[in-house]
């Protein structure tokens, strides 16, 4: 019996551990296109961009845990079909590899524009990257998302003047609402960012050339205009895909034997009672325990809250919950937003749906309370720092 997964990022070396853990004694093959074993994104756009941190703290096992554990990992190889009624994946190589069970893991990938722009999303991006900022003397960064706005910050760090250009009416629009973007806008115009908002790119080439003629001269352009989730696989083989692979709670797709985690993957969350899909660390390191529990045939739920968590110049920041798309922007802020020390909790329907911590710590799991309780908070003492977290409700 095998068991394969598809992908080679965190997700996936989670989830050969989870398998391992959980007793699965079989034969267990982890198919990952690029040359690396997993590794981590998150320093990619912070400590290692920054030559903060070694390559080996990025991985998520070494080799010798692959071999200790029967993991065959191949590297440099993709899937490139899957036949469901064979059971059976074919390999970049040509050779097909048989399946018991499967998981998709095959994460997500930069949207792209036309023209010179670099992106971040490997290690190898990420070692590019750097050796750009120590040479460049100004870059222009395309999208204020979360790529672009630590790469900001990395740049600042390294010297370079950094303009950033967004489409937005602020950074982090979408996730933060405008308020909150805003205090984001400030953070970087404060470490010297020339921030522009509203602006639409034209052309990128040897700099970018905005649609009012306006031209920024850089010598690098780097977009981060977010990632679409990899599921030309799933799609292929007749899988329910819609912004990623569709799955339920035990992240079960439409079949039985094919399940997915990570950044592909649009799970039905049972405390959310809607299909949501996350793009964050935590989400990839946490999923395969229920995906391999639920590929060995236990029962098994996934309904952690999202999770995540960005550092830019001295701010440090976690950001719990998840707020539907255009659900109101009702946002009560405790303590010092200007002075980057608070906590902001958005509102719906008087309830706590998510909650961000700026430069304050060991609040995450009062936060979770709170949402999870599912009860209408006080304003008032939700914005009074003098009253616990826990006694705030109305
Ligand atoms: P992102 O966070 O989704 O942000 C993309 C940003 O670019 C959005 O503000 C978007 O605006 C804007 N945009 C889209 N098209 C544009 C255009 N043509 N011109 C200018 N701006 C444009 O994606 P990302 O920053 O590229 O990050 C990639 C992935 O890595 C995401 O999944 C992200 O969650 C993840 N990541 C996470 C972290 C973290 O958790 N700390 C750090 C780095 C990366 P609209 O929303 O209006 O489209």
């Amino acid at each position: 019996m095998t068991y394969v997964i598809v992908g080679g990022g965190l997700a996936a070396a989670k989830a050969a551990q989870a398998l391992r853990e959980q007793g699965y004694e079989g034969r267990l093959v982890v198919v990952g296109a690029e040359p690396h074993l997993p590794y981590e994104r998150p320093p990619l756009s912070k400590s290692y961009l920054q030559g903060k941190s070694e390559r080996e703290k990025i991985f998520v096992h070494d080799a010798a845990w692959y071999a200790d554990q029967r993991v065959e990992v191949l590297t440099g190889t993709s899937v490139t079909a899957i036949d469901r009624a064979a059971h059976e994946v074919t390999l970049s190589t040509g050779d097909k590899l048989g399946y018991a069970k499967l998981l998709l893991a095959t994460g997500a990938t930069p949207r792209r524009l036309p023209g010179d722009a670099l992106y971040l999303r490997t290690v190898d991006d990420s070692e590019r990257l750097r050796d750009v900022l120590a040479s460049a003397s100004r870059i222009a960064i395309v999208g204020a998302g979360w790529i672009g706005l630590e790469v900001a910050a990395a740049a600042r760090a390294a010297g370079v003047d950094v303009t950033v250009l967004e489409a937005g009416s602020q950074p982090l629009l979408r996730v933060l609402g405008e308020r909150i973007g805003a205090a984001f806008a400030d953070l970087h115009r404060a470490n010297g960012v020339d921030l522009r908002l509203g602006v639409k790119v034209e052309e990128i080439s040897g700099g970018v050339r905005l649609a009012d003629g306006t031209r920024v001269e850089a010598d690098a352009v780097i977009a981060g205009i977010g990632v679409e989730p990899d599921t030309r696989l799933a799609a292929a083989a007749g899988l329910q895909v819609d912004d990623g692979v569709l799955v339920d709670a035990s992240l079960r797709t439409s079949d039985p034997d094919i399940f997915a985690a990570g950044d592909v993957a649009r799970a039905h969350h049972p405390l959310l009672d809607t299909h949501i899909r996350v793009e964050h660390w935590a989400n990839a390191l946490n999923q395969p325990a229920v995906a391999a529990r639920a590929m060995l045939g236990q029962d098994a739920t996934y309904d952690r809250l999202p999770y995540f968590y960005t550092d830019q110049y001295d701010l440090g920041m976690e950001y719990t919950g998840y707020v539907r798309p255009g659900q109101a922007d009702d946002v009560v802020i405790r303590g010092d937003l200007a002075g980057r020390e608070y906590i902001a909790f958005w509102l719906s329907d008087g309830k706590v749906v998510a909650g961000m911590n700026v430069n304050i710590w060991d609040v995450t799991d009062d936060i979770k309370a709170l949402i999870n309780s599912g009860a209408p908070a006080d304003r008032a003492k939700l914005a009074d720092p003098t009253i616990p977290l826990a006694d705030t409700l109305a």
